[in-house]
């Protein structure tokens, strides 16, 4: 047993560098005593919650026009870097914890979840170096969870890209693929094979092959059930059986076009208002019609009462999945499950800004009997930190994007590198 003396923090620098979509993030590389290094970079997202940590922006616009993180770069080598030199690594709560109390806001906004988060990932990393384990494992012990029953997440994998992430050419955000082999490496071949056929029939239909922010197709589809039936071609073209080997998902980000005065949900491809019921009943005719596995933010953050009935009419078939309306927040999970509102919950670190507060919300969500999904943003680096933590926890899914642009496909292939690991 080393010496945890050895496994205290010496060291902690940060970097302003480029995200996937050219705006700038925060790295951090955290050293401990005994010479073991750990890195993060920290995710940004573009149809972000209302009610998600802070992410710290510097709002000078003469850099970056404005997203600049200069200020989350100093507070981290600053303040944070005061809080936590001198700490065991091992001690990941407790360093969380101290970095929380330091900020003293709700949501991170005095030194930013950035900067925040970025210690808290390079602290994992770290210690796991110094422990001489994998990440997937270190977190297991450092939170407790027993080193035996492995499962390999399923992936959501997003194939059309829509909403913010690719100029409004469509009204839904993501229509995902899910593959649901017997081993991961098989999932993600279904997946890209998938892709490939999708692009071929899009360019043999003339339509645009050119990718979003996620990787997956940008094409103007005026109604989502285009772009299902899509789907559904491109999975038998390449030789599965939707359902049963490759199934559907959506991410509706409904928060993106709900108005809250009028409480309606306003489509632009079709030019039509509808409200809570309407969209659940549209949501109900996809699931009828279509082999879908899971449904993401179908109604808006803060729309409760919809979300409730919604849960109460397609709850039992179907994994209904809270990311806006739960921000990795147990505080809001724990409404939700009182309320019954979802059955699962998307897990984005940098909504909650640090390891442990996101640890906390998935050990709720698993204990209410919520699906997991552990995603990444629309804005990534090669940081693939999501992958180990979704083999960690047992996640049901992991939502890392398309089969395109090497910030989606390095969690996937991280995912197949540990799974070769376990095999062993
Ligand atoms: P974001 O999108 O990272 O832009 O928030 C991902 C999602 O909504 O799931
Ligand atoms: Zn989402």
């Amino acid at each position: 047993m080393k010496n945890t003396m050895s496994r205290r923090i010496e060291s902690i620098h940060a970097d302003e560098i480029l995200d996937s979509r050219g705006n700038p993030t925060v790295r951090v590389t955290v050293a401990l005593k005994d010479g073991s290094h750990g890195t993060a970079s920290v995710p940004s997202g573009a149809s972000t919650g209302s009610h998600e940590a802070w992410e710290l922006r510097d709002g000078d616009a003469r850099r970056f026009g404005g997203k600049g993180v200069r200020k989350a770069v100093r507070h981290v080598e600053q303040e944070l870097a005061e809080v936590v030199v001198g700490m065991d690594a091992g001690k990941q709560q407790q360093i969380d914890a101290r970095m929380c109390v330091a900020d003293g806001t709700v949501n991170k906004r005095r030194l930013g979840a950035n900067a925040i988060l970025g210690v808290s990932l390079a602290v994992a990393h770290a210690h796991a170096r110094s422990k001489k384990v994998p990440l997937y494992r270190s977190l297991r012990q450092t939170f407790g969870i027993p080193e035996e029953a492995f499962r390999l997440p399923i992936p959501t994998m997003n194939v059309l890209n829509g909403g913010a992430h690719a100029g409004w050419v469509c009204d839904i955000q993501e229509a995902m693929v899910v593959p649901r082999q017997r081993t991961f490496a098989a999932r993600v071949r279904a997946g890209a094979e998938v892709f490939q056929a999708l692009k071929h029939i899009l360019s043999e239909r003339h339509l645009s092959t050119l990718v979003g922010d996620e990787g997956g197709f940008a094409v103007a589809f005026p109604r989502p059930e285009d772009a299902f039936g899509y789907l559904i071609d491109a999975i038998e073209e390449a030789g599965y059986e939707p359902g049963e080997e490759v199934g559907i998902a959506a991410d509706v980000a409904a928060s993106e076009f709900y108005d809250a005065d009028s409480k309606l949900y306003q489509w632009k491809g079709e030019k039509k208002n509808l409200t809570a019921d309407q969209m659940v009943a549209r949501m109900g005719r996809w699931v009828k019609q279509y082999p879908f596995v899971s449904i993401e933010d179908g109604l808006a953050e803060d729309d409760w009462e919809g979300w409730a009935s919604l849960t109460s009419v397609l709850g039992e078939r179907m994994t209904l999945v809270g990311d806006d309306l739960f921000v990795t927040n147990k505080l809001r999970l724990q409404q939700g499950i009182d309320t019954k509102v979802g059955n699962a919950i998307l897990i984005k670190v940098n909504q909650i800004g640090t390891l442990s507060e996101t640890m906390e919300t998935i050990a709720l969500a698993q204990a209410a009997g919520y699906k997991v999904s552990i995603s990444h943003r629309s804005g990534e680096t090669a940081d693939t930190t999501i992958a180990d933590l979704a083999v960690a926890v047992n996640a049901d899914f992991l939502k890392s994007g398309s089969l395109s642009r090497s910030e989606r496909v390095e969690k996937y292939n991280r995912v197949m590198e540990i799974e070769e690991e376990l095999n062993k």
